[in-house]
C-alpha cells in the first residue's frame, strides 16, 4: 500500500473524537433574536461602523465598511433594528465594537430560491474587489482577508493552488460535511479562483480519516473531467496548517517569516472556497458559516450553519444543553481554540467549532517544574525550542524570544499537549507575541 504523505518534523496524535458529529448533516441553526456582530473579525484593520442605533437593517446589508486594503466589509446577518453599539472582548483577546441587531422584518434570502449570477465576464480585479465588499476571509481560523491573499506580488507565479480539506483539529467536522454536501459549490468556487490566480496545478488535500470525502471529491473530479489532484494525507496534527500541508504536498518549505507564495503556493480552506462561490455566484455576503458543536459535555453534538453574531449560549441550547457540567468551553478546536468565558460571545467568521469539554477531556492537572524531558522540542513541527521560548517570555526577554523564533510559532499546541509538567507553553507564546507586537507598534 502506498505510504501517505505528511510533514516530516514533529506533530502529535491527539484522540480525534470526530465520531461524535462526523455523520451528522449540516442543519440550519435557529436565527438569534439578538445578533452581536463584531466589527473586527479578520486580520487587519477593523471595519468602520456605518449604522446607528435605531437604524433598520436588511439581511446581508453592509453595516461595517472596509478601512483599508487589509480589511473587509461586515454585513447584517439578519433583518432587524440596531439596538446598541457595544464594546466586547472576543476569546482570542481582541477587543472590538459590535453592532447588536434585534431581529425584525422579512428575510431577503432565507427560504427563497437564489438566482445564479453570470460572473465569467468579470475581471480578476473586479472579483477581488467583490471579495472585500462581501467580507470574504480565510475560514479555517486565520481570518486573513482573501482578496489580499489572492493578490500575489507582481512577478510571482502561482504553481500550486491548494484546497485545504484536512481539518486536523479533533472534534471538528464542519469542513468534512461541506465536502460531502457542497461539492458542486466548492468546485464552482474553484472556477472563480482559477480565473484570478491561474494556478499551474490544483491540489485538494484531505486527511485519510475522511474516506467518504476523498471518494466524493475524486468521483466529482472523474465525472466532470477536472484537472485536480486529490491528495489523501496521513492523519497527524497539525497536518492542516498551511506550512505543514505544503511540506506534505510539495516537499517545499515556507521560509521563516515568509508566506506560501514565496514557494509558489496559495492555500484556501474548503469553507473559504464555498464562501467565494456564495459571494460571487449568489451575491451573498459572509453572514453565516458551518461549525461543529461538540464535546463530551454536549447532549446532542451537531454540525450547524449558524449566522455570524449568534451567541454561543444559543447554539449550546440548540444542541440540548449539557449532559454534564463542562470543565471548559472552547471556541475553535481543542488544540488551537480559545476558552470562552462569557456565553454571550458571538460566532464570528473564524469560528469553526464550539466545544463543551469535560474534565476527563481536558487533562486538567496542576503545573509542575520543567523536567527538561525535551518532549516539547521533539513534537514542534517548526523545529522550535518551546521550553526555551517560554522561559525567555517568562523572564520578560521578548527580544531574546523573538531571536529564538517566537514569531514563527504557529500556536499549534503540540508542545503543551505533550508536556508532562502541564506548563502552559502555548499561552506563553501567545502572550510573548502579543507583547512583542505591542512594543514594536509603540516604538
Ligand atoms: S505551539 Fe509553537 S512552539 Fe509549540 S509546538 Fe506549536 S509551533 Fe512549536
Ligand atoms: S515538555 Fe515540558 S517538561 Fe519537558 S522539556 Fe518541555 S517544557 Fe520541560
Amino acid at each position: 500500500m502506498k505510504r501517505l504523505s505528511t510533514f516530516p518534523k514533529g506533530g502529535v496524535h491527539p484522540p480525534g473524537r470526530k465520531h461524535l458529529a462526523h455523520s451528522l448533516p449540516l442543519q440550519n441553526a435557529s436565527i438569534p433574536s439578538l445578533s452581536i456582530v463584531p466589527l473586527s473579525q479578520h486580520i487587519g484593520s477593523p471595519a468602520e461602523c456605518v449604522v446607528s442605533v435605531g437604524d433598520v437593517v436588511r439581511e446581508g446589508m453592509l453595516i461595517g465598511k472596509p478601512t483599508g486594503f487589509v480589511s473587509v466589509g461586515i454585513h447584517s446577518p439578519v433583518p432587524g433594528t440596531v439596538k446598541e453599539l457595544r464594546r466586547i472582548h472576543l476569546p482570542n483577546g481582541v477587543q472590538t465594537d459590535a453592532v447588536c441587531i434585534e431581529l425584525a422584518g422579512e428575510f431577503d434570502r432565507l427560504g427563497k430560491s437564489q438566482e445564479t449570477v453570470e460572473w465569467e465576464n468579470m475581471s480578476a480585479k473586479e472579483l477581488l474587489d467583490l471579495f472585500a465588499q462581501m467580507g470574504i476571509v480565510g475560514m479555517g481560523g486565520a481570518t486573513f482577508p482573501t482578496h489580499v491573499k489572492f493578490s500575489p506580488p507582481k512577478g510571482s507565479r502561482v504553481e500550486f493552488f491548494v484546497i485545504n480539506g484536512v481539518e486536523c483539529e479533533p472534534y471538528l467536522c464542519a469542513d468534512h460535511r461541506l465536502m460531502l454536501e457542497k461539492i458542486r459549490e466548492i468546485f464552482e468556487g474553484l472556477r472563480v479562483i482559477r480565473k484570478i490566480l491561474d494556478p499551474e496545478q490544483v491540489l485538494f488535500a484531505i486527511e485519510a480519516n475522511k474516506p467518504d470525502a476523498i471518494e466524493a471529491v475524486m468521483s466529482y473530479c472523474r465525472q466532470n473531467v477536472l484537472d485536480v489532484k486529490v491528495m489523501p494525507l496521513h492523519v497527524k496534527y497539525p497536518q492542516g496548517d498551511e506550512k505543514q500541508v505544503l511540506k506534505a504536498l510539495t516537499g517545499r518549505e515556507v521560509p521563516s517569516g515568509g508566506l506560501p507564495i514565496d514557494i509558489g503556493a496559495v492555500v484556501s480552506n474548503v469553507g473559504t472556497v464555498n464562501a467565494i462561490y456564495e459571494a460571487v455566484c449568489l451575491k451573498k455576503p459572509l453572514i453565516e458559516r458551518a461549525l461543529t458543536v461538540s464535546g463530551g459535555a454536549v447532549k446532542n453534538p451537531a454540525n450547524l450553519k449558524a449566522r455570524i453574531g449568534t451567541p454561543v449560549s444559543q447554539l449550546l441550547e440548540e444542541c440540548g444543553g449539557f449532559s454534564e457540567m463542562p470543565e471548559k468551553i472552547v471556541m475553535g478546536g481543542p488544540m488551537m481554540g480559545f476558552t470562552v468565558l462569557d456565553l454571550d460571545t458571538p460566532v464570528t467568521k473564524g469560528t469553526s467549532g464550539i466545544l463543551a469539554l469535560t474534565g476527563a477531556e481536558i487533562r486538567s492537572a496542576n503545573q509542575t517544574a520543567c523536567i527538561s524531558c525535551g518532549s516539547c522540542i521533539s513534537v514542534c513541527p517548526l523545529g522550535l525550542n518551546p521550553r526555551l521560548l517560554y522561559k525567555l517570555v517568562d523572564h520578560l526577554d521578548y527580544g531574546g524570544a523573538v531571536e529564538a523564533g517566537l514569531m514563527d510559532c504557529k500556536e499549534c499546541g503540540c508542545c503543551g499537549f505533550v508536556c508532562p509538567a502541564h506548563i502552559p507553553l502555548v499561552q506563553g507564546m501567545r502572550l510573548g507575541k502579543r507583547i512583542h507586537l505591542k512594543n514594536r507598534k509603540k516604538a
